[in-house]
């Protein structure tokens, strides 16, 4: 029977392991400050709130003199993929709200939060796939998406983005104009058919909007919520008092509104010391790019949106606090701080830009466990220092982030950025000579670097082929070379087509190559004028080209990389020989390529 005692005490350590216990700590609850009060949180849940309370045995204290603890902040308007649910985290952003994503990766995050598993990201809820029709705002990323083509198709289409789990539906009415562009998007009956469509299966509908004229017609026709707010022109007198009377909500995203009139939203942050080191470099190239203007009418106005928000708080419209991360100037995690300060800018008191991150996202999206600090929700916490309630830039002061009761190792986002980032300094093995390829084993192998490979512009919806192969017969009496050939298509503006060598260990990873100063290739080919396009870390994702001709004889080409909009060799990440964009067939072969 000895075995008893054993598994008792084991299971009592278990769980006094998983309390934590904050002292004499300031409380933003969700609506208001609560002055010292004690927390217990015990198996990711918040059991205790109050005052004198005294920590258990073996509870890990906390001390929250001077401190204020806050619900996990809710981003109600974000894009999510690859590590940003994580990145999120480290800023206490503890649930996104997704408005437009990848389906099948959405399911993958929905079914490991519902295992109890997510302790070390952020929470998800995702429209999924957005509605827009063909052509329509939403189908320019160059992923392949189903688009609504009639009113009466609108019940069926908004179950099929059910069935593939979207947990609300978004959608694009919005035809461009805003931006002087010029796109499809859903007719009058089309919106109202889908507003309906997704309140029959009890779904909250969202709407995106370009201008005021298209947010009126959202509301009008029953929308629960604005994605964004617009920069057209200044509201009418009557806007908050129409969206209040019709119960709408608004996610007002400042911050990308910013970006779109030019400024980079949460630009500033990229170079505050609390949070630049959890930032990766294309993270801080993202957050210093606004959206690039047209030049000439429409103008459009940042102030149009702090006016109509300012309105809005006096109609009493539940505002949201959205940052739409994923676009130019904004971050996960990071821009929401950014948001709250600009809605205080806009008028909001510090607690109701703080409830518009928590308590009130929480409530209009259903979430009943989370968004407050009160006992048995779950412990979603940030812990910071100074008082946010009264200075709203006190929230960028993060001490500490838990999710379900788990406190975030923080510093793991940030170290790993930093060890990414050593081994991109050491220039790559086998770059010394700094030759390529000379393709003369017959393959399209490398001397360093991740290789060769065909690059389209099928990546961006383009309809361009290419193909690489290696020849006989090289530049310099050299056994073999690549032959490079294709076909550009007319379907895209910007068409491109080509071979594409990666000098990091994966395609697009930065490579350093800062001792070499200069490209060199020959080339030969059909007489045409071809680009080689380089990758830079320094310029995003930017193409620089440089223009060459692949004439009947061999010729080397030597471009200094400063030619290439003044780079230097740091974060090369790509380089693409390739033809376009004047449509039409294309051949060339090039042989010994390297970075000299
Ligand atoms: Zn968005």
């Amino acid at each position: 029977m000895r075995f008893i005692p054993l598994l008792l005490l084991s299971a009592l350590s278990q769980s006094s392991a998983a309390q934590t216990f904050f002292h004499n700590v300031r409380v933003f609850d969700g609506a208001r400050a609560l002055p010292s009060r004690d927390v217990l949180v015990q198996d990711g849940k918040i059991v205790r709130v109050g005052t004198g309370l005294s920590a258990p045995a073996n509870a890990t204290v906390i001390d929250g003199a001077g401190k204020t603890l806050l619900p996990g902040l809710i981003d109600a308007h974000t894009h999510a993929w690859g590590t940003a649910l994580t990145t999120a985290l480290a800023f206490g952003v503890t649930t996104e709200l997704e408005m437009f994503g990848d389906t099948g990766t959405a399911r993958a995050w929905r079914s490991e939060q519902r295992a109890g598993k997510a302790t070390s990201r952020a929470d998800i809820l995702s429209a999924g796939t957005l509605v827009t029709v063909k052509g329509g705002h939403g189908t320019e990323y160059g992923q392949a998406i189903p688009t609504l083509s009639s009113a009466s198709d609108a019940q069926s289409f908004v179950d099929a983005r059910i069935a593939e789990g979207s947990d609300y539906v978004k959608i694009v009415y919005d035809d461009g104009r805003t931006y002087g562009s010029s796109w499809p998007t859903l007719s009058p009956e089309m919106l109202r058919a889908t507003v309906s469509a997704a309140h029959a299966r009890g779904k909250l509908a969202l709407v995106h909007i370009g201008d005021l004229a298209s947010a009126r017609a959202a509301i009008d026709a029953g929308a629960d919520g604005l994605a964004h707010l617009f920069v057209d022109r200044d509201p009418d007198p009557e806007l908050g008092a129409f969206i209040a009377a019709h119960k709408a909500f608004v996610v007002p995203t400042l911050t990308v509104l910013k970006s779109i009139t030019g400024i980079p939203g949460a630009g500033p942050l990229a170079d505050d010391p609390r949070f630049s080191p959890f930032f990766t470099k294309q993270e801080l190239s993202m957050l210093k790019q606004a959206f690039p203007r047209r030049p000439g009418p429409p103008t459009v106005s940042y102030a149009s949106a702090e006016a109509t928000v300012k309105q809005l708080r006096a109609a009493h419209v539940p505002i949201l606090a959205g940052t739409d991360a994923g676009n130019p100037g904004t971050a996960h995690g990071a821009a929401l701080h950014r948001e709250l300060e600009l809605l205080v800018n806009a008028g909001l008191t510090p607690a109701e830009a703080l409830a518009s991150a928590t308590s009130i996202p929480a409530t209009i999206f259903h979430l009943a466990d989370r968004g407050r600090v009160a006992e048995g929700l779950r412990a979603d916490l940030l812990l910071v220092t100074g008082d946010p309630t009264t200075d709203i830039l006190a929230t960028r002061d993060i001490v500490g982030v838990w999710k379900q009761g788990v406190a975030f190792k923080r510093e793991s986002v940030s170290e790993s950025i930093a060890s990414e980032a050593a081994a991109q300094n050491q220039m790559p093995a086998g770059a010394e000579s700094g030759l390529v390829s000379d393709f003369d084993d017959g393959t399209p192998t490398s001397k360093f670097g991740a290789g060769w490979s065909v690059s389209t512009d099928a990546m961006a919806g383009g309809k361009s082929t290419a193909e690489m192969i290696v020849v006989d017969g090289g530049a310099d009496g050299s056994a073999k070379s690549l032959a490079i050939r294709g076909t550009i298509s007319d379907a895209f503006k910007q068409a491109w087509a080509g071979a594409m060598f990666s000098p990091g260990k994966q395609i697009f990873q930065p490579a350093n190559l800062g001792a070499k100063k200069e490209i060199r290739f020959w080339t030969k080919g059909d007489g045409k004028t071809y680009r080689v396009f380089v990758f830079a870390e320094s310029k995003g994702y930017v193409p620089l080209t440089q223009t060459f001709v692949a004439g009947a004889e061999w010729k080397e080409y030597v471009f200094p990389l400063a030619s290439f909009d003044g780079i230097d060799g740091r974060g090369i990440m790509a380089l693409i020989f390739g033809g376009g964009p004047a449509p039409g067939s294309f051949a060339l072969q090039i042989d010994h390529v390297a970075f000299k």
